[in-house]
């Protein structure tokens, strides 16, 4: 039978990592399988619909490129594929019908008040919370037909005295007394037919195969089982990811960084590494491959290794994942996906309004407007040769298309931002008046080809450093490091000082001595 998986989310606000895991495991999957990965909405909870939130996860899993053979934005054989469009279309009102007539599931008319009761009652009594037949599982007809013309839900009637187990493919067989499963509500007193339902039916008639989703459906398991043998279909496959954890163990939430996947494109991350690094959450490739392609991803997916325990989001392996997929392209790409990345709304919209709670310690605060307009300086500058040269030279240092902002910025303005504490140690050395002398003097026989203008300044600071009698090469290089980018780090000193080329190293080195 050919594979066949769903992304079912809800419609309830922003797509969030944990959403995004179990979207990405299943178009894996179906890749892997050559399979057809759904996109169903499960929009029945009218309380907690959220309008905005389907455009929100289109437009995310297109980023991320998570794309779909069948969903309500492509259509396909079964649509509809939004829930409350099949609750229109009567289906769900057609298979209640069938489970009423079985009697695998009945009616009950408790009002609120009575449900607080019974669950005030539970508590008190240390008793397991939830419905387990109440008034109405076993009402007599004569009860049932008194109750005529109130409102009332439908509930699902679980077997009782037995065990219900399923076979879940990271876990195997998990166990459950059945007389410790609560009747679920299938069916609401709108009519409105509930998560348990409304996937289930779903799930049949759409074919699913294997039902892959996070651990924290495990309880629902056995309800969804007993649906599908209550049916007399044969149920699918179960796969239960494991928790997303942060670094301190914890489950994954707002304080461990960014959840919104968004935020992550605003960020600078390339889909590529961010799909790289979300599958490696609770999945191994085996032989401890880290780096991997989507191919790489595609051709590894196989289900068996999912892991039981915990997956850790650790935002440090994400840059180091990200950058690895930077040095992955090539600089023209790379120019691309940054001048891309800089004209996104989200983009703008995340630095602009972006706040540094918790900045590193040592770190200082980031300032989102300042590095936002750093990146508008890169788009709008109109020399894309050079700007080219300049991403090449970064290109091996940076970790996130954002941190072109700062590592691009030297090359484009006239007067780098000067590091003080940088310049008073370098500065006030004895050999550095005549260094700077010797650059300025040697600014007029520069090659202009690059590599040779490269070696060209190799050799002229080396030759500086022996007539300065100099042991090290480092005293020729720092001063002259800081005084044409401001800073103390950066790329290879020759080759940025034969990209900058002449004009701008003369320059920077007479503004200082002015
Ligand atoms: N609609 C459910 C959710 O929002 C889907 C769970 C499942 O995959 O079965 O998480």
């Amino acid at each position: 039978m050919p594979v066949r998986v769903r992304f079912a989310p809800s419609p309830t606000g922003l797509l969030h990592v944990g959403a995004l895991r179990d979207a990405l495991f299943k178009f894996l999957f179906a890749r892997h399988e050559g399979g057809a990965n759904l996109l169903r909405i499960e929009d029945t909870d009218r309380t907690r619909y959220n309008p905005d939130s389907e455009e929100e996860f289109i437009t995310t899993l297109k980023w991320v490129g998570i794309d779909f053979d069948e969903g309500p934005h492509l259509g396909g054989p079964y649509a509809p594929y939004r829930q409350s469009e099949r609750k229109e279309a009567g289906i769900y009102a057609k298979w209640i019908e069938v489970l009423l007539e079985r009697g695998h599931a009945y009616k009950a008319f408790d009002t609120s008040e009575e449900l607080d009761q019974m669950r005030e009652f539970q508590q008190i009594n240390k008793m397991a919370t939830g419905y387990f037949g109440g008034d109405w599982r076993d009402a007599s007809l004569e009860k049932l037909k008194e109750a005529e013309g109130k409102p009332f839900v439908i509930r699902q009637r679980i077997p009782r005295d037995t065990t219900i187990a399923i076979n879940d493919l990271v876990r195997g067989r998990i166990e459950w007394d059945s007389n410790l499963i609560d009747d679920p509500v299938l069916i609401k007193a709108d009519g409105m037919p509930t998560y348990h339902f409304a996937a289930m039916v779903d799930d049949y008639l759409m074919g699913i195969t294997h039902i892959i989703r996070g651990e924290e459906w495990i309880s629902s398991a056995p309800k969804h089982a007993a649906l599908f043998d209550a049916f007399g279909w044969e149920r699918p496959i179960f796969v239960h990811c494991p928790v997303i954890v942060g670094t301190d163990g914890k489950k994954l939430s707002k304080r461990h960084g960014a959840t919104r996947v968004l935020d992550y494109a605003a960020q600078g991350f390339l889909p590529s590494g961010l799909k790289n690094f979300i599958a490696l959450i609770g999945w191994s490739a085996g032989e401890d491959r880290e780096v991997l392609t989507e191919e790489e991803l595609i051709a590894a997916f196989e289900l068996d290794r999912l892991q039981p325990s915990p997956g850790r989001f650790d935002l440090e392996k994400l840059r180091w994942l990200n950058g690895s997929h930077i040095r992955m392209l090539s600089p023209e790409a790379l120019l691309a996906e940054l001048l891309s990345f800089i004209g996104q709304s989200y983009t703008r919209a995340y630095w602009d309004s972006f706040e540094d709670e918790s900045p590193m310690p040592n770190k200082p605060p980031l300032d989102g407007k300042e590095l936002m307009r750093k990146l508008d300086r890169i788009a709008a500058f109109p020399d894309r040769d050079y700007l080219l040269d300049a991403v090449k030279l970064e290109q091996e240092r940076v970790q996130t298309l954002a941190d072109f902002g700062e590592a691009l910025e030297f090359f484009l303005v006239d007067e780098p931002t000067m590091d003080p504490k940088a310049a008073s140690k370098w500065f006030g050395q004895g050999h550095v008046p005549a260094l700077f002398a010797m650059i300025l003097d040697k600014c007029d026989s520069v090659p202009s080809d690059l590599s040779e203008a490269s070696a060209f300044w190799d050799e002229a600071l080396r030759t500086f450093q022996v007539s300065q009698g100099l042991e090290k090469l480092g005293p020729v290089v720092h001063p002259t490091r800081v005084a044409l980018t401001g800073k103390t780090f950066g790329p290879g000193l020759f080759e940025l000082m034969a990209l900058l080329g002449p004009e701008r190293i003369r320059t920077r080195l007479q503004k200082l001595a002015d």
